[in-house]
This record gives C-alpha cells, structure tokens and sequence, in this order.
C-alpha cells in the first residue's frame, strides 16, 4: 500500500456516497465504510500530529456507519470530506479555492460542530482554514477565532467576553453528568432535577382566553419515559408569531436538551415548575458533539446568548488552556494540594470525572480569595510602611482618672481589646483595627479609652456615627464622662445650627475641641482639624466606603478604630476588610439576662398584649418596631402612623404611646426618645429607626411586626435594646408567615443569643449579600466561591497571602502574580475599593 492515500478516489466515493443518499454503497471490492475505514486505517506521512489524530478517529467512526442514522451518516461524510480537503490543501495559504465535494455537500449539511466554519464571513478571514485551535493566543479576539467568527463573537461580548482568556476564565454554572441522568420514569414530586432528553414536540402559542398569556409547551423523552414542560410567557410582545417561530427553531424536535426545576405534580402527571430548558445539541449536530459520555458543562443562562453557543465556543478555544501560566509557586501549590491552573482550567469546562472536577474548582475558588486577601495585605504592608501617624500614649492621667470614675470593673475582653489598641496606638503606622462587639458588650467604653489616649497625648479625636439618634446618644453618654474629666466635647450633625456650627469648626482649628462626635456632617468640607489623632467609627458597615476614605483625608495619617455590633462571620471579615486587624469582645458584662425571645402567629396576639400590660403594671417598658414595608418611606410612615394610633386609641388606650419615624426631624425624634427614656410614654411605636444604640434600661419588651421580613443580625440587634438593666426582658417576634423557611429562620433567635452564631446562621440561610446589602458593602463578586461552604479555602488562602505578603511584599520575585493581582484585584472590586 502507498504512503499517500489517493485523495481523488476519496473524495469520489464521498460524494456517490453523498449522492445516493448515504446507504452505504456496495462497490466492486469494498462496501462504501470498508473502503473508509481502511482508507483510514493507513495514517499518510504528511500530516501533523493533531490531524493525525483526528484521522485515526475517522477511521473508527467509519467502522460504525452502518450502525448510524441517515443525519449521522449525512454529517460523518461532510465532516470526513472538508478534512481531506483540509489536508489536501495543507492548512497554510487555504483561502478561496475549495474542493468539489465540499460544495456539494453544503447544500446537504449545515453543520457547525468542530468543523472548519463554512459561513461566508468566516470565509474571507485568513485563519479560517485552520480548522484548529492549537495556534489560538490567550490573547486573541474571539471575533478571530476560526470556530466562533464575528458573529458569535458578537454575542460574546454581551457576557463581556472578548478574548480567549475570558473565555477560558468564565466558568460553568453547573455540570450535567450523562452517566447519571434522572430517569424521566423515576422522578418524585419534590425534588430539584436536571434531566436530559430529547425533544419529540414542540409548540408555542397564546391562549384564546389570555392573550397576554403565552405558553412554550415540550414534549421531553429519554429512553425511560416522556414529561410535558411548560414555560410561560406574560406580556403582550410575547404574542408576536415571529417571536414565538423562532422559539420553536430553537427547541426544534430531534434536539437534545437539558432541563432542570423542581418536580411538581400537576392533573396531567409530573412536569417540571417553571424549567430552565438548555438546547444542549441540535439534531444537525454531528454525533461526536460534546456529549456523548462524558459531563457536560452548563454556562450561566443570559437572555439573548444561547447557553449551547457558549459551549461550542468554549470547546473550540480550549486548546489555548495549554498556554497559561500559573503565577501561584509550586511551593505553595504543594503545601495546599492545588492542581496547577492549566489542569484547572480545562476541569472546570470539561472534567475527566467528579475527582477532577473538584479539584478544579477548589483550585480556582482558591485563586479568588487568595488574590483578595494578598491585594488586602499588600494595601496593609503599604500602610504600615508610613511611619507619620501620632504616637498616641497609654500611660497617662485622663485613662487612669477615666478608670476610676468607671462605675464597674471592665471585662477581660474589654481588657484585651483595649490592649490591643492602645499597643497599636504608640506605633507611627496608622492604626486599622475592626473592633467586633455584641450588642451590650460595652464597646463605648473602649472608645472612650482609646480617645483619652489621644486627647492625653494631644491629638484631637473624631467620633462618627450612622444616624443622628445614634451621635446624638453617644454624645450625651460621652459628655456626662468628659465633664468630670473637665474635657471639652460638642456634637455636629445635619441639624445643628449655623452659629453652633462655626464655632465647633473655629474650637476644632485652634485645637480647643478635643473630641468631636457626629455623623457624616463631621466629614463634610469645611471641618478642619488642628491635629487630629484618632477616628472612631461606629457601625462602620453603614458607613459607604468613600465617606471612610473621605474622613481619612482630613487628618495626615489618623489612626482608624471602626466598631460593629453587627459580628459579622469571619469569612464575610475577611473578604471584607482582609486589610483590617480584627478584635473581638466576645464577652458581655456580667449579671445580663438571657432574652426570653418567642415567635408568636398572629392568633397570639392576645398573648402578647397581656405581657405588655403586666411589664407595664410593674414599671417597665416597651417598643413595638415595624419593618420596611415598601421602598417607600411613605408607605412605612402609613404603617407606622396607623399602628400608633390602633395602639394607643384601641389596644392601650390606658397608656402614653410615643411614635417614631424616620421622617421626623432629629428635634422631634429626640423629644420622642427623651420622653420614653423619663417613662413619659411607656410605649415607643418605632420603624426601624431605633435599631441601633437606644439604651433604656428601664425597657423590657421589644415587640416586632413581621419578624420574617428582617435579616436575622438585625432581630438580634434590636432585641438587644432591651434587656439593658436589671429586670427579665422580652422579645416578642410576631409572625403570620409560615412557611418552613420564615419559621426556621426565627426560630434561630429563639434559641441563641449569641451574635456570631445568629450571623453565621444569617449568612448561611440568606446568603452574605443579602446579609449585606450588596451595593453598599463592597463586597467582592465572585464566580465561583461561596463564603458558606468554601471557609476552609478561604483560610488556606489567607494564609498562603500572608506567607507570601511576609516574604516578598512587593512581589518583586513574584512579577507574574502581581500582573494577575493588579488584574484580578480590580475586577473583583468592582472599582469599589477603598483607596
Ligand atoms: P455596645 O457594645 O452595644 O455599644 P455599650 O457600650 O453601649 O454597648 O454598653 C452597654 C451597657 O453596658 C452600658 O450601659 C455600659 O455602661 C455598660 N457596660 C459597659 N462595660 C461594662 C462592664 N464592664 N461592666 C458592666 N457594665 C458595663
Ligand atoms: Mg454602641
């Protein structure tokens, strides 16, 4: 036999095949696939390595013709004849000409599936011809890639995708694994399933009683059964014919898809609620298409770009995966267990098998916090390295006589923290320090401390709050304490005074004002400071991060003590402020009282009341908060004013029934909050306004409406104003909603008083955005990592940033990971960092 295979005699019989209508020709020697298959089977000299693979798999495939169907027959023979043609040619100057077989085969076949593109546009580029991807660059357009052309690159870019590498870096949302597909025969009403099928009808049409209402309806088989899927469209524009064709050639009959949902059953049987329905092949696909047998990946669904499309242009740059380089040192990747990042990449899309799928993602998950946490403690490094802060000094007359004025002994954990700063303090590197608390830990105090530290030193100190109520309570507290300290101390917020407000800004340039306390009108321009030494933020997570970086600007370098009573668990801390050094009271004072703390439905109500008059009958009293109902402040001001006067004309007519709203101004509010705390009014009927800071010991009932509309952290947080003096405290969580959700989220509170344990439950049943508030937070977006189930990553990430950051922290030996750090970093931000 020749070394060089007869192209002509090939191609011939491809096209009769083609001719004939694909049956499998009985020639004079040979049977059309005998003659392939051995035709096949001699691997010419002349050909690269990769198409000589490619040949030897022609060669197999051909020995399974006659098992094919007619359309997988009709694409073998079109494929098998554009890669003669293909070699033919040779891949280099291929452009124009193309052989007689591969036109006549187009008018049959409009295959697309790994096969050199055959669309007029892709035609006229000069890679076109190529046919492989080995030569892609990382860097490369995908408009320019051979297989996905301008037009599909087109789409890409609607998920911002624009080169190889985005590609390569944009991850699955899930995998389909075709080994162990759901059954259609097996499924139970119940369960979340993703099952695979083929499609055997498809229709789509508006119904004649609603026509605002359209329905997409599939037939779905697999070789165990059939289910009927419904999707249902509302709106007008849907009842478009052009819209709805063009939904049926998508979900054509003969293609294979995926469809994932929750089983229901309904009157017809089984179905799937409101399905996410993925084309996962076409029937003109070519039978080596990506499925068979192996896990498929899944890509995030977005409206106009075809999921299908995005695995097929995954497919085709994959190749380039090869051509990563893995900043992270094999050291480190040793110590960890990580895969290096070319392996991680090509599991990720495409996974050998389970094992090597969650090595992948362990990998690359650790790649979005370690480069979080090493651009975290890169920013800290920096910092430390300015050596112009105050040195602020602990031994000294205002903290010793402060101590001794202190009516109780501070707690080991105030202590501790204490120690922490005041060590902090006497260094000339500014200070970050996070201090975490419980509500009533007694974080006011340490405050108050790390000041004197200041103002003994001489330095002035800036204390800032969220709200008004909230500055205007840490003031009074702070005042009654600077005056037998014979310490100056004035209050800045929106509504002071014009006359008030210069002379505050006249003391604080002279320096004759020692502490100024405020909310975020303390930041605003024309405050200047003589010498500022310390800012204290209260709550900082309500803080946006500008109005931190803008208080910063003020002083030279001041040193920085934030405060929460919102624990946050400590994989949101790190991913949050990775550049903050964190202490925790984790210890309340003694003698407080656990919260009794009940859920009651609204046919409890009663109950409820009866507590509330007999806490009343012996002195004490109560706070009944409602939630944000709307986005409105108008509609929450409805509600709060309607329960106000349900209260106190219908409910507790015997009692005074105070009212507080976020649309009051802060004399108001104050006049309200000033009359409860002299028990003038028993009870305060208040919208979230109150949530932070209010201290009325005398108050031992918190009363809230609709308890399951709250986040878990805030319940706790506003259970916490009660309880603050020496009587049994109550919190009453009212509730009609009773879904198994709602009631396991409160039943939470019922169980644990303990602020850490409530947040990380938060976390874990709402999520850390939600949790947050996403938008202010800052939060960093990540693709593939979860704060709930990867903590353990995030450690090992963390640590493996700070050996780095410990050793090398310019990363001056490490030049490729600061490229990916300095490009990662700000693509995880979101430009939302603090700088
Ligand atoms: P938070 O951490 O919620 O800001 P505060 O600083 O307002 O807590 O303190 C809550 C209450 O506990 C205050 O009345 C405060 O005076 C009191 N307190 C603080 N530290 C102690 C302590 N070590 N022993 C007893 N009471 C304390
Ligand atoms: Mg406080």
């Amino acid at each position: 036999m020749t070394q060089s295979p007869d192209w002509v005699r090939l191609q011939k019989a491809l096209s009769v095949e083609a001719e004939y209508g694909f049956t499998d020709l009985v020639g004079k020697q040979y049977r059309f696939s005998e003659f392939l298959c051995l035709s096949f089977g001699q691997t010419p000299t002349v050909i690269t390595a990769l198409e000589r693979r490619r040949w030897q798999e022609m060669a197999s495939q051909f020995a399974r013709y006659p098992q094919l169907t007619l359309l997988e027959r009709q694409h073998l023979v079109a494929e098998a004849s554009q890669f003669i043609q293909q070699i033919e040619q040779g891949s280099a100057g291929a452009q124009g000409r193309r052989g007689a077989g591969e036109k006549m085969y187009n008018q049959q076949s409009k295959t697309q599936v790994k096969q050199p593109p055959t669309t007029p546009i892709v035609k006229t580029n000069s890679e076109a011809n190529s046919g492989y991807s080995s030569n892609l660059s990382l860097d490369q357009p995908l408009a320019n890639v051979a297989e996905i052309g301008v037009r599909k690159g087109g789409y890409l870019t609607k998920l911002n995708l624009y080169t190889v590498r985005d590609l390569l870096f944009y991850y699955p949302r899930d995998h389909i694994d075709y080994a162990r597909q759901v059954n259609i025969s097996e499924l139970e009403a119940g369960e979340t399933v993703t099952l695979v099928g083929k499609i055997k009808s498809c229709n789509c049409f508006t119904t004649q009683k609603n026509n605002k209402l359209t329905i997409l309806e599939l037939v779905i088989t697999d070789q165990s059964g059939r289910i009927k899927l419904s999707r249902f469209f509302a709106g007008n524009r849907y009842s478009n014919r052009g819209w709805q064709e063009a939904l049926k050639r998508r979900y054509e009959s003969g293609s294979i898809v995926a469809a994932s949902g929750l089983v229901k059953k309904n009157k017809y049987g089984l179905t799937l609620d409101n399905p996410e329905i993925e084309v996962l092949a076409h029937p003109e696909d070519t039978i080596d298409s990506l499925n068979i047998g192996r896990v498929v990946p899944v890509y995030p669904l977005t409206e106009g770009v075809p999921a299908d499309m995005v695995r097929q242009a995954v497919t085709a740059v994959l190749p380039a995966a090869a051509q990563l380089k893995d900043p992270l040192p094999s050291v480190i990747r040793n110590q960890y267990g990580l895969v290096g990042l070319k392996d991680a990449i090509a599991n990720i899309h495409f996974p050998s098998d389970s094992a090597a799928k969650e090595a992948a993602r362990r990998r690359l998950v650790f790649d979005e916090f370690f480069y979080l946490q090493l651009g975290f403690l890169q920013r800290r490094q920096a910092l430390r390295q300015v050596q112009n802060s105050a040195i602020l000094l602990p031994a000294g007359k205002l903290i010793e006589e402060f101590e001794q004025i202190l009516p109780f002994k501070l707690t080991n954990a105030q202590q501790r923290v204490i120690n922490d700063i005041l060590n902090d303090l006497q260094k000339p590197t500014p200070m970050n320090r996070l201090v975490q608390g419980d509500v009533g830990s007694g974080k006011t105090v340490v405050a108050v401390i790390a000041i004197l530290a200041a103002v003994q030193s001489g330095y002035q100190g800036a204390l800032m709050a969220p709200t008004e109520v909230l500055a205007e309570q840490h003031y009074r507290k702070l005042v009654s304490w600077f005056n037998l300290l014979h310490l100056p101390v004035e209050l800045l917020t929106g509504s002071t005074k014009t006359a008030k407000r210069r002379q505050i800004h006249a003391q604080l340039e002279t320096g004759e004002l020692s502490l100024l306390v405020g909310t975020h009108a303390l930041i605003q321009d024309p405050v200047n400071f003589h010498k500022l030494g310390l800012v204290v933020i209260d709550e900082q997570h309500r803080f946006g991060v500008h109005q931190r970086a803008r208080l910063l600007s003020k002083g030279e370098q001041p040193h920085v003590l934030t405060m929460t009573a919102t624990p946050i668990p400590r994989t949101l801390a790190l991913t949050l402020h990775g550049d903050l050094d964190v202490s925790q009271i984790d210890e309340l004072p003694p003698g407080r009282q656990a919260i009794y703390t009940t859920a009651l439905t609204g046919k409890e109500r009663n109950n409820a009341y009866d507590l509330i008059r007999r806490e009343i009958a012996e002195g004490r009293q109560v706070y009944v908060v409602l939630p944000l109902i709307e986005e409105s402040e108008k509609l929450d001001l409805r509600s709060a004013v309607d329960e106000h006067q349900h209260l106190s004309e219908s409910i507790f007519p015997e009692f005074q029934v105070g009212l507080l709203h976020g649309r009051m101004s802060s004399a108001e509010k104050d006049e309200v909050i000033n009359a409860f705390r002299d028990n003038k009014t028993q009870i305060i009927v208040s919208t979230t306004v109150i949530e932070v800071g209010v201290d009325v010991p005398n108050a031992t009932v918190m009363m809230i409406e609709n308890a399951e509309r709250f986040g878990l952290s805030q319940l706790h947080q506003l259970r916490g104003r009660v309880g603050r003096g020496s009587h049994r405290s109550y919190c009453l969580l009212m509730s009609s909603s009773t879904t198994p959700d709602a009631r396991q989220r409160l039943n939470v509170l019922e169980q644990s008083q303990d602020g850490f344990f409530i947040a990380e439950m938060d976390m874990r049943l709402r999520g850390p955005g939600e949790v947050l508030g996403t938008r202010q937070s800052g939060l960093a977006d990540f693709a593939l990592a979860s704060l709930v189930e990867d903590q353990e990553v995030l450690q090992i990430a963390r640590d493996a940033a700070e050996k780095i950051i410990l050793r090398d922290g310019n990363l001056e030996k490490l030049p490729l990971l600061q490229a990916e750090l300095d490009y990662r970093y700000q693509k995880l931000m979101g430009g939302a960092i603090l700088t």
